[in-house]
């Protein structure tokens, strides 16, 4: 398989907008959830690509600022989350549909991931997933419109995956995700040794990202709530039993809310 050419464009404070390069025809490049237009614009230019397509996952305004004008700019097909308004026009897609953008030779599976918001969706192809903010390393995203259920669903899909696939997440959370993971899965012996690598990156001015699924499902403790280490430190945290993995799921993600 083909790994995909894809690359980071930095915006705002902590988002990533990925640029993907096309199969087909390389200088074609496809952008997901682009926040704002300007950064993309001078990546394109810079590197001599066309935008093709341009990919949302969710209605968030740090994920969809950007899309009208590089639409407009660009004249990109826009493909975004059936089940969201979202303010500008754009081709509906959702869980069992596929995306294939035109001249680049990419081919998605969509996936419906809702819990950060409810119509959310993810983008996966080519040994790559593009959760958005669904899946962070070492973290997961607040539950602004969805139950913890439908998150811990959304995210044992997610997992299924296999582990090689490499995750691209829309944010630079992972230093934070991973103090928080320290504090509730203090066994998990994978940790220190992951903060230390992400410390690094950070300190040479690189992304930690992406990640892969087969990493965070040793990290993550968001995917490890059926573990007795992630289950302890919830009931710990709860002062109750927790028998169902969405009550350590919901316990953690309300530890991890207010957690500095
Ligand atoms: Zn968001
Ligand atoms: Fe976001």
């Amino acid at each position: 398989m083909t790994q995909l050419d894809v690359r980071p464009i930095p915006a705002f404070q902590d988002n990533y907008i990925w640029l993907i390069r096309g199969l087909t025809d390389p200088r074609a490049a496809t952008v997901v959830d682009p926040g704002t237009a300007d950064p993309v614009l001078q990546a394109l230019a810079s590197d001599d690509l066309h935008l093709a397509a341009i990919l949302v996952t969710h209605h968030h305004p740090d994920h969809v600022g950007g899309v009208r004008e590089l639409a407009a700019v660009t004249g990109a097909a826009v493909f975004g989350p059936r089940h969201e308004r979202l303010p500008f026009d754009c081709t509906a897609t959702g869980g069992g549909e596929r995306v294939t953008p035109a001249a680049t030779g990419l081919d998605f599976a969509v996936f419906d991931v809702p819990g950060h918001t409810a119509g959310h969706i993810a983008y996966y192809g080519h040994g790559a997933l593009f959760p958005g903010d669904t899946l962070f390393s070492a973290g997961c995203g607040r539950l602004f419109e969805g139950t913890a259920e439908q998150m811990l669903a959304s995210l044992d899909t997610l997992a299924a995956l296999p582990d090689s696939t490499r995750v691209f997440p829309a944010h630079e959370y992972t230093l934070a995700n991973l103090r928080f993971a320290l504090a509730a899965d203090p066994d998990n012996a994978e940790l220190a040794g992951q903060t230390r690598q992400a410390a690094a990156e950070r300190e040479a001015g690189r992304p930690t990202l992406p990640t892969t699924i087969g990493t965070e499902k040793r990290i993550n403790p968001f995917l490890r709530c059926r573990s007795a280490g992630i289950r302890r430190s919830a009931e710990q945290h709860a002062g109750q039993p927790l028998p169902a993995a969405a009550g350590v799921f919901a316990t953690i993600r309300g530890w991890k809310d207010g957690f500095r």
